[in-house]
């Protein structure tokens, strides 16, 4: 597999090299077309047991390895889905509780939702799990495992750089008992 052959790209956001192909894109978690396809077709039966927590998350992984640029959207769509994988993966929320919590920011009073936040640099993704990878596990049971692998994976390539500012915020926002 060479970046050079003219049927594959690499993906702007998370660098996944995969066949090229035409189709649409998220509005604002950039990638290649092929990427969002690898994602959107994670969330149909076949790709994932039904028993595995960790499909809560995957929108929130995906969505913060391609912040796209500093728009109030991306701005707050990082920011929110950063938030998420700190409560689960640092904080112990339970995996279904993330929906819940991806909802409450839009429930503060305190403060316009677009001043609340500010843009988080990205960290590199050079070395880390990708949705390609999930998707390219063998049987379900395997891209289960790949796909838990790749949410710690890219939630800690961010916690290296913003754990500090992503925690404060969680404070601020999210926390509920
Ligand atoms: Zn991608």
């Amino acid at each position: 597999m060479t970046m050079d052959a003219p049927s594959m790209e690499a993906c702007v956001g998370c660098g996944a090299v995969l066949p090229r192909v035409e189709g649409p894109i998220h509005r604002y978690m950039t990638s290649s077309p092929a990427c969002w396809a690898a994602f959107t077709a994670l969330g149909s039966a076949q790709h994932l047991p039904t028993n595995a927590s960790w499909e809560a998350l995957l929108v929130d992984a995906y969505a913060v390895q391609h912040p796209g640029t500093p728009s109030n959207q991306a701005i707050n769509s990082v920011a929110v889905h950063l938030m998420v994988l700190y409560g689960v993966l640092v904080r112990g929320y339970a995996p279904d509780q993330a929906q819940r919590l991806r909802q409450r920011p839009g429930q503060q009073t305190k403060g316009h939702k677009h001043e609340r936040f500010h843009w988080l640099t990205p960290p590199s993704f050079a070395s880390v799990l990708t949705v390609a990878d999930v998707q390219n596990a063998g049987d379900a049971q395997v891209r289960a495992q790949v796909a838990e692998a790749w949410v710690r994976d890219v939630w800690s390539v961010w916690a290296q750089l913003h754990e500090g500012q992503v925690a404060s915020w969680f404070a601020a926002y999210m926390a509920f008992e």
